[in-house]
């Protein structure tokens, strides 16, 4: 690991960091996790990784914070890796137009999420995690840990127990979606399983690094090939249409890279074939994004030219 100032990027970081730092609007710590409330929205922290594993940061970009909905994207990840194309089954992937909790689109569309990065289409993809490995979250927690080189990785069931305690809104989706039968595993059970795996707490130097095999077309820290170039492909792609939910398109318009918030104040990106991206800072706007993240992100595609565009 290095500081910024050493790395390709190093002094554009230590320029976003005296940015960020000016900007008056940064947004609510979510609430409704009351846990995550009390964070303050002043932290910023930002890493880059290169492909080859070399990362640096500037600010909290060693801090541990709770990535929550990122963790869809290894979730993703591990059920397209394990079963292929049968996850598309239960979820589509198709933006949403909707909040990421929202129950609206689920009736008339027969139980199936519009993707699997709104809180109903992860569940479909942790529930079938669940099904094929029996330790859904204990799979990503796996693959984060070794993708990062952090074997400190770890759950918060502290988080996990906030969420479980107002966790209404999920058990609604997952219920209703059982109703259609696109839930396998008994609710509780699943639900339990999908808290702990947003309950995940891991720095922007972990999780950029975590996430390289998608800026190296699915190939893992070690070599070997953890999705085919088309599935990491595939996924970029969701990330980008369906990444930060209702916001995807102003996302894309700003950034232009396929990217995944978290309501713990986190944001991923990738820019294939040259580095992964990851932002941290607990303000969020009122689609539940990172306003200090999406502004950082912003500036690092305005200021390097690279997005995919
Ligand atoms: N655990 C959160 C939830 O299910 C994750 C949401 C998010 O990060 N957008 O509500």
């Amino acid at each position: 690991m290095t500081t910024a100032g050493t790395g390709r990027f190093g002094a554009i970081l230590d320029r976003i960091e005296k940015e960020t730092a000016a900007l008056d609007e940064r947004g609510r710590p979510a609430d409704y996790i009351p846990l995550l409330a009390g964070a303050d929205p002043r932290r910023f922290g930002m890493a880059v990784a290169e492909p080859d594993g070399t990362v640096y940061g500037v600010g909290d970009w060693r801090q541990p914070f709770s990535t929550q909905s990122i963790t869809k994207v290894f979730a993703l990840t591990l059920a397209l890796s394990l079963d292929g194309e049968r996850i598309w089954h239960g979820v589509g992937r198709e933006p949403s137009g909707n909040p990421f909790n929202s129950l609206v689109q689920l009736e008339y569309e027969n139980g199936i999420p519009r993707n699997p990065f709104i809180n109903a289409g992860a569940l479909v993809v942790t529930d079938r995690l669940q099904t094929l490995t029996g330790d859904a979250a204990g799979l990503i927690r796996e693959l984060l840990r070794t993708e990062s080189g952090n074997p400190a990785i770890d759950f918060e069931p502290a988080i996990a127990a906030s969420e479980a305690a107002r966790g209404d809104r999920n058990a609604a989706l997952a219920h209703f979606m059982a109703s259609y039968g696109n839930i396998a595993n008994p609710v509780p059970d699943l639900l339990a399983a999908y808290f702990q795996q947003c309950s995940i707490t891991a720095s922007c130097a972990d999780l950029a690094l975590a996430a390289g095999f998608l800026a190296r077309q699915g190939v893992r820290a070690d070599g070997s090939a953890l999705l085919t170039r088309s599935q990491a492909k595939q996924i970029n792609a969701v990330m980008l249409t369906c990444g930060t939910y209702d916001a995807a398109g102003e996302f894309a318009y700003r950034v232009g890279l396929p990217g995944k918030s978290g309501v713990g104040g986190g944001i991923i990106a990738v820019v294939p074939g040259v580095c992964t991206l990851c932002v941290w800072s607990p303000g969020l706007d009122q689609r539940g994004n990172s306003v200090a993240g999406v502004a950082a992100l912003d500036r690092f595609t305005t200021l390097t030219g690279l997005s995919i565009f």
